[in-house]
């Protein structure tokens, strides 16, 4: 698998995801269709699928333009969606699979960012792409579901092997580190890659992939349990009963106002 990472938009990435086997490639959640398609002349491959994470615009603007281009392309995205995904063509559930070529990925449906929002995981390769629900040291907003959701859909993704390689929708890393510093000031991970994250972009290069084991390290929605996160909550919360639940909803309500 050679994965091709194309900045899009503002601070959107999408990601050309090429079999090297047989030259068959796709896009997870190509936001705008020129880059895409100029990616995918520059690499010379034969662009069968689109897989969208979640019908938001920034995710699924490309679809109409390179459907147009491209006729024969497939283009996934969950069955709740089926009316706000432009040119929906496989309406996939937990556990349904995408195939680019010999590459195998599996849906992970994760509602709450969207109520339609699923991950692909590509077990063989180590990779899932996650769309706007799990980020770098950071999680989506929660527009269409509860923290509870968000809270499952954590543990699910955290569940996935350590070495899985994390790719989300966004560069947003630097702001997730520093808003993960104020609720966690001693975390020496999370101070590291800031500095780490500070010094790529600097570069204008992208700070993705994570893992799944850095995530667990550095990451306030999958960190619920840390006491010093908690210790923070409380302060600002005092007369909260702290459960993992309560602790990601107060942590969201914090980031939305940071
Ligand atoms: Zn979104």
């Amino acid at each position: 698998m050679k994965i091709i990472t194309i900045p899009v938009l503002s601070d959107n990435y999408a990601y050309l995801v090429i079999d090297e086997a047989t030259n068959e490639a796709g896009v997870v959640d190509p936001s705008e269709a020129g880059p895409v398609a100029d990616a995918v002349k520059r690499e010379g491959v034969n662009f069968t699928t689109i897989i969208n994470t979640h019908h938001h615009w920034d995710h699924v603007g490309g679809n109409k333009e390179l459907v147009q281009e491209y006729p024969d392309l497939r283009v996934y995205g969950h069955k709740r969606d089926e009316t706000r995904t432009p040119c929906i063509s496989h309406m996939v559930d937990e556990g349904d699979t995408v195939s680019i070529g010999n590459l195998e990925g599996r849906f992970l449906f994760i509602p709450c960012h969207t109520s339609g929002h699923v991950a692909v995981h590509f077990a063989a390769e180590k990779v899932a792409f996650t769309g706007d629900t799990l980020f770098v040291a950071g999680c989506g907003r929660l527009f269409e579901g509860t923290a509870a959701d968000m809270h499952n859909n954590m543990l699910k993704l955290s569940a996935l092997p350590e070495d899985t390689r994390i790719y989300p929708g966004h560069e947003y890393t630097i702001k997730n580190l520093e808003f993960a510093l104020t609720l966690e000031p001693n975390n020496a991970a999370v101070q590291a890659k800031l500095s780490w994250a500070q010094e790529t972009r600097a570069k204008n290069q992208p700070t993705i992939p994570s893992t799944v084991a850095e995530e667990k390290t550095i990451n306030p929605f999958i960190r619920v349990d840390s006491q010093e996160l908690r210790a923070t909550i409380k302060k600002q919360f005092p007369s909260l009963r702290l459960d993992d639940v309560t602790v990601l909803e107060r942590t969201r309500y914090l980031k939305d106002n940071f």
